[in-house]
């Protein structure tokens, strides 16, 4: 492990404190694999010692030892309105004196449906699940279920949670061969997950020939997050939805990152598209664990108790996440929230691009409403295989330079900066000056 002392640069007259993190990632490495609950905030990737988070404002993040960083991570996507907007933790404080959890209908679940529909009008009905994976799990039974097929399409280096038939990724070789990306995932199941290359039709098409007749769905994130930002080509997703309408099958579109940030609607609003069943998350919950999943009517109606196909969950519409849902939805559109967020990551994008002219031929940015990311290889991001190209070497001295001047984004360069509409001007000025000096010294 690289030395992370001066991470807390600010602190350093606080040392006990400081020991006190370090004593708490230890104990974290011990209750916990890895020391965490989800894989990427060990900072692997970084060789770093991780961040133990005491709590979060606005657009601000402050560590165990009370240093504040300006937040991009945004818990990944769910803050679009910043942390703890009052609203929202007012919603929460009031739902959750009323009991936390009924295993019956509520009203709120209705109002959020409702908000959900008003905006991704082609999601005639829907089901709340508890997290983006569960909804795109359930998705993708509900696909075969419908289609009466069993193959599934996805896209190399999209994400779409970690149920088994979607840790799978392209064998080496044939594109045609499709392997686990995780141990446990069975040969029969990653088998039945088809990969194909993003804004590469072509290799969809291959897909469907040579799967004739057998497959259920095609499942894309519109605007691919989770390598980094990659952006759809320019009548790539019509070309899919083409294509894939013309073997019969469904159309899934992930927008558990999308969805209330590249527009209200989604990429299905920005794109103008109709997907067949769409899969939400994050920003639908402001924060707290939510997912959905929903369509054509006569999609959902697969579902039991009035359909062959299962699907439940204990604590699907928990009232709390559904109030903290409603409360965000509604303060993202008084906000105007995501237009603020837009410009936001406009300003950011526009000046770093001015500022870091002299890299072009080391750094690409790629960035779409309010999700970017600073790609340290030159030229076109496409797909998986150009990201793979990037300098993970001098990622790494860059984030390592960066979260000690007091910038909290993902230790990975494989993810997106978030912006929020919490994000002031004087954050953004901070950022580009913190940005611009690390990135020469990366090169010098
Ligand atoms: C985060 C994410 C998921 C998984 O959501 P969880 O709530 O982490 O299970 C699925 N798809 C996409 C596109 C995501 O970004």
């Amino acid at each position: 492990m690289t030395n992370n002392n001066n991470r807390n640069k600010n602190n350093n007259e606080n040392n006990i404190e400081k020991s006190e993190e370090s004593l708490l990632i230890r104990q974290a490495a011990e209750i916990m694999p890895g020391g965490v609950n989800s894989p990427v905030r060990a900072f692997r990737a970084v060789d770093m010692e991780p961040v133990i988070i005491k709590r979060a404002s606005g657009s601000k993040i402050y560590d165990y030892n009370n240093t504040e960083y300006i937040d991009y991570v945004m818990s990944y996507g769910p803050m679009l309105l910043g942390h703890a907007d009052k609203r929202v933790v007012d919603a929460v404080k009031k739902a959750s004196e009323n009991g936390f959890s009924f295993g019956a209908t509520t009203e709120n679940e209705i109002v959020l449906a409702k908000l959900i529909n008003r905006h991704f009008p082609s999601i005639e009905m829907l089901r709340l699940v508890n997290s983006g994976t569960e909804a795109v799990m359930s998705a993708i039974r509900l696909a075969r279920g419908y289609t009466g097929k069993e193959k599934i399409i996805k896209f190399e280096g999209c994400y779409h949670g970690h149920s088994d038939s979607m840790l799978v990724k392209a064998g080496s070789g044939a594109l045609t061969t499709s392997v686990p990306s995780s141990a446990g995932i069975t040969k029969c199941t990653s088998e039945d997950t088809l990969v194909a290359s993003y804004n590469d039709i072509d290799s969809v098409k291959n897909l469907f020939l040579k799967n004739n007749g057998r497959i259920a769905a095609v499942i894309i994130e519109p605007v691919a997050a989770n390598m980094g930002v990659v952006l759809p080509d320019e009548g790539f997703l019509k070309s899919l939805f083409e294509l894939t309408h013309g073997n019969n099958a469904l159309i899934i579109f992930d927008e558990v990152i999308t969805g209330f940030r590249v527009s209200m609607g989604g990429a299905q609003e920005l794109f103008e598209l109709k997907p067949d069943i769409t899969c939400l998350g994050k920003i639908i919950g402001g924060g707290l664990p939510i997912g959905a999943f929903g369509g054509k009517k006569d999609i959902m109606e697969y579902l039991s108790p009035i359909g062959p196909v299962y699907q439940a969950g204990t604590l699907s519409g928990n009232p709390i996440c559904v109030a903290a849902g409603i409360a965000t939805l509604k303060a993202i559109e008084d906000d105007d929230a995501v237009s603020k967020a837009n410009e936001a990551a406009r300003y950011l994008v526009n000046n770093l691009t001015v500022e870091l002219k002299k890299f072009q031929d080391n750094i690409t940015i790629n960035s779409i409403s309010s999700l970017l990311t600073i790609f340290f290889k030159k030229g076109n991001i496409n797909n998986f295989h150009d990201v793979m190209e990037t300098n993970t070497e001098q990622f790494k001295k860059f984030f390592g330079i960066i979260i000690n001047k007091g910038l909290f984004t993902a230790p990975s360069q494989y993810e997106a900066m978030f912006l929020s509409s919490a994000h002031s001007k004087d954050d953004l000025d901070q950022t580009i000056i913190v940005i611009t000096k690390a990135v020469e010294q990366v090169f010098n």
